[in-house]
């Protein structure tokens, strides 16, 4: 059996403006936007979460909660800073590591440590080297399976330190509300619910394959989960349908060109995602939302299926000049590929154009994971540099999640 360390920074965005300037340590910080700005909370600090505030709370709803609250934009590579150092210290105690998220980490401590009671020590020994060189507070939770480390990691925050060990994992899993187990979110808890299951011990006492009946793959991870075990690795069984890519804009914008060239930068994107893991779009969805909230939306086939921005770029071009009659501002624009072939199934399509096209485009993709995004650019994203920041990975759009 192993042992797996979980470690989550607490409120990670806002912890970090308040490590930056300590002047804002103790008060209600929201990382997302500026006061009366469209958008959401993105990260809230606990100060603020005290006074009702939650990720995703809208900036209206935030400054009516917490009027007197500090408001900021937030910066990526001030976050990707952190968040390297951060890595940099766990790497130090052990190279078996999982990255999760920018500030979520699994350890595998299995073979760096002999028993959870040194576990203990461990854990509280990088507790105190990042509250010092940083000035981050974690939450670190200890247990036999990566996802019990998780739960455990999850069960007092911020600053906790829970251990699952072999004498308490039966009692602490038996007693845990479902919503506590990595993927049960609200509309499954309600189904559970439902089925008389409130408690993972509940959950654990029926049969996986009823499980999955009901709930597909995430059955059989639940099922596993409920007893504090790994189960089945999803990621092998995780099939990515469609790639969509979308943002909204702070202000409202009209002029075609940069919608355009909006339209292009997400498509750029989309199609490398679609490279990186050898598929090919059949279709293309166009969106965009004017600025009184109404969407329009179009699909437009791709024939043959590509995953070329050049050769389905025109397509959207000429959708959206199609679509876009009214003479309103538009707030957020988005392109979707689905239909996803794989290459063989697209391959019978292939002449020796589109096999140039493949490989300008792999070197293409290959430059930018080596240089930066930045080291190659089009026309006709060149034209976004007016408007937006420069991070390592391309453009910082506003909406951070969606930068990628
Ligand atoms: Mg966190």
């Amino acid at each position: 059996m192993g042992i797996f360390l979980y470690i989550d920074v607490d409120a990670f965005f806002a912890s970090v403006e308040q490590s930056i300037n300590p002047s804002l340590m103790g008060r209600p910080v929201m990382v997302g936007g500026h006061k009366g700005e469209r958008g959401v909370v993105a990260c809230p600090s606990y100060e603020a979460r005290a006074l009702g505030v939650r990720t995703g709370t809208t900036l209206h709803e935030a400054a009516r909660l917490v009027p007197d609250g500090i408001f900021l934009r937030g910066d990526y590579n001030r976050y990707q800073y952190f968040s390297d150092r951060f890595y940099g210290i766990l790497c130090r105690q052990t190279p078996e590591l999982e990255r999760i998220s920018q500030d979520e980490a699994c350890l595998d401590i299995t073979g760096s440590i002999r028993t959870f009671g040194t576990s203990r020590e461990l854990a509280i020994g990088l507790q105190n080297e990042i509250r010092k060189t940083l000035s981050l507070s974690t939450s670190i939770g200890i247990g036999p399976s990566r996802v019990a480390a998780k739960i455990a990691s999850e069960f007092k925050k911020p600053g906790g330190l829970t251990i699952i060990n072999n004498e308490n994992i039966d009692s602490f899993f038996s007693n845990l509300a479902i919503r506590n187990i990595p993927g049960v979110g609200h509309r499954t808890e309600h189904v559970l619910h439902e089925m008389g299951i409130d408690t993972a011990g509940q959950l654990a006492a029926v049969p996986g394959k009823y499980l999955e009946t009901i709930f597909g793959i995430n059955g059989l991870k639940m099922a596993a989960y409920s007893r504090g075990e790994d189960g089945p690795r999803v990621r092998d069984y995780k099939v990515v349908r469609s790639v969509s890519r979308e943002t909204g804009f702070a202000d409202d914008i009209t002029d075609r060109q940069m919608l355009l060239s909006h339209f292009y930068y997400l498509l750029e994107r989309g199609a490398a995602k679609l490279r990186s893991i050898n598929k090919k779009a059949a279709t293309v969805r166009v969106k965009f939302r004017y600025a009184d909230f109404e969407t329009v939306e179009g699909i437009g086939r791709i024939t043959p299926p590509s995953n070329d921005e050049t050769i389905i770029f025109p397509i959207v071009e000429k959708m959206f000049t199609a679509m876009f009659t009214r003479r309103r501002g538009i707030r957020l624009v988005g392109i979707g590929l689905a239909n996803l072939k794989n290459y063989a199934e697209a391959e019978s399509f292939l002449n020796d154009k589109a096999e140039k096209s493949r490989r300008l485009l792999k070197s293409l993709d290959a430059t930018r994971g080596r240089a930066g995004f930045f080291a190659l650019m089009t026309g006709r994203t060149l034209s976004l540099s007016e408007r937006y920041k420069k991070g390592d990975t391309g453009y910082v759009l506003r909406t951070p999640g969606l930068s990628q």
